[in-house]
């Protein structure tokens, strides 16, 4: 079976983890510091601040603002459902704004469309490491938070994303560009909110067996995916029976805000070189993504990227116009292709907040299919994949 995602193992990680328990903190400190200082030139983002998690970042961001109970703010109709507990949980008013059927991005229509005079902030993400419109949001004249969870590297403008809006969150999960196996980066050109955090963030020990620990977990788990144990699994697992359980409870496992845990040195050195390596990193990725595109069979449609400016890669996704997902998936299974449907790409986050007045999310989510492309992927692979798809279309074509 083919995976539809892997982690990328370099031994200078597992150096890194060796070394983590010999850090002293004066030099854990040292790392961060020389991290977040490269990562804010690299963005072009006055500001920046290793954290626990992307979410973390966003919690700060919205905390920093002084965004209040009953303030609205908008939000994409197709994004990571687990943002919503923690702006709820805020009191804030999670208001969802449609998406774009081709990029799966708001657009500026569709977020005017769900501006009132309570709107305090706009969370614009972009999808998949596809910019969004960020420079019409933008002046919109309310504040906007970048959510670059999939986008570090992407350019509007030749200018990078996340230096547009008043502040941007990052990632730094296993699964993400910049893995560091866990934590986040928030940037910010404002020095107010820069200055709120930096007191924040001084108050929290730093310790670095969580960060050991979590990437020992992710070991082990990629152990597992490269096994021929995967294909069994995947066919119990990810099926109409099972597969939204699981992965409930696989989200609920390995993503948390963790604040209390500050970002680590081991993190911190994982993290300067994935930085120094993401162009080439990009340069190597984008390719396949073009040939993956160009090689789809008829019926699906590949995300449409470059619209607002280029994209950096974070995952294949296209829109499948054939039928039902979860038989194509089955198909997919017995010709050794694992495919990600529904919210495994991303969620209905209008559907979520019980709302219907967000259809080209609900379509885009009803098609929606992830299709195996990921670090490490040789060509042979993916032209396997290629290959595998197109068997799948002249399966359809002949029943
Ligand atoms: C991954 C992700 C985040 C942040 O995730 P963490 O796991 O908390 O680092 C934020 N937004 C989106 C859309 C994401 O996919």
């Amino acid at each position: 079976m083919i995976p539809r995602r892997r982690i990328r193992l370099d031994w200078a990680d597992l150096a890194d983890w060796l070394k983590a328990p010999f850090l002293s903190p004066c030099q854990s400190r040292a790392e961060v510091a020389a991290f977040e200082a490269e990562f804010s030139r690299a963005m072009n983002i006055p500001h920046a601040f290793a954290v626990a998690s992307g979410r973390d970042a966003l919690c700060l961001i919205v905390d920093g603002l002084g965004l209040q109970r009953g303030d609205e703010i908008i939000i994409p109709a197709y994004t990571l459902g687990e943002l919503l507990p923690l702006l709820a949980d805020r009191g804030l008013i999670l208001v969802p704004a449609d998406i774009d059927p081709e990029s799966y991005n708001l657009t500026v229509a569709s977020v005017c469309a769900a501006m009132s005079p309570r709107t305090r902030a706009i969370l614009a993400l972009h999808l998949l490491g596809a910019p969004c419109d960020i420079v019409g949001l933008c002046r919109l004249g309310i504040p906007v938070i970048e959510d670059c969870a999939h986008a570090p590297g992407a350019t509007v403008d030749g200018r990078p994303v996340g230096s547009f809006g008043v502040a941007a969150l990052f990632s730094l999960e296993a699964n993400k560009a910049l893995a560091a196996f866990g934590g986040g980066v928030l940037a910010t050109r404002d020095p107010a909110l820069a200055a709120k955090v930096g007191a924040i963030l001084a108050g929290r020990p730093r310790q670095e067996w969580p960060a050991m620990k979590k990437m020992a977990f992710k070991w082990v788990e990629e152990a597992v995916i490269r096994s021929p144990l995967y294909g069994f699994l995947a066919r119990l697992l990810f099926n109409e029976r099972w597969a939204r359980r699981f992965e409930g409870f696989y989200r609920r496992a390995t993503g948390r805000v963790r604040p209390q845990i500050a970002f680590s040195g081991m993190q911190a050195r994982l993290a300067r070189r994935k930085l120094s390596q993401l162009a080439q990193r990009q340069a190597r990725l984008e390719p396949l993504w073009q040939q993956l595109a160009a090689a789809l069979p008829a019926d699906f449609a590949p995300q449409k990227r470059d619209t607002f400016g280029t994209p950096a890669f974070y995952n294949f996704v296209a829109r499948y116009l054939g039928g039902n997902l979860q038989d194509l998936r089955q198909q997919a299974q017995t010709l050794g292709l694992d495919l990600g449907i529904h919210g495994e790409v991303m969620d209905d986050t209008a559907r979520m907040l019980g709302r219907t007045d967000c259809p080209k999310a609900a379509a885009v989510f009803g098609q929606a299919v992830l299709i195996p492309l990921y670090d490490g992927m040789s060509r042979n692979r993916l032209d396997q994949v290629v290959g595998r798809l197109q068997a799948l279309a002249e399966a359809k074509k002949s029943s």
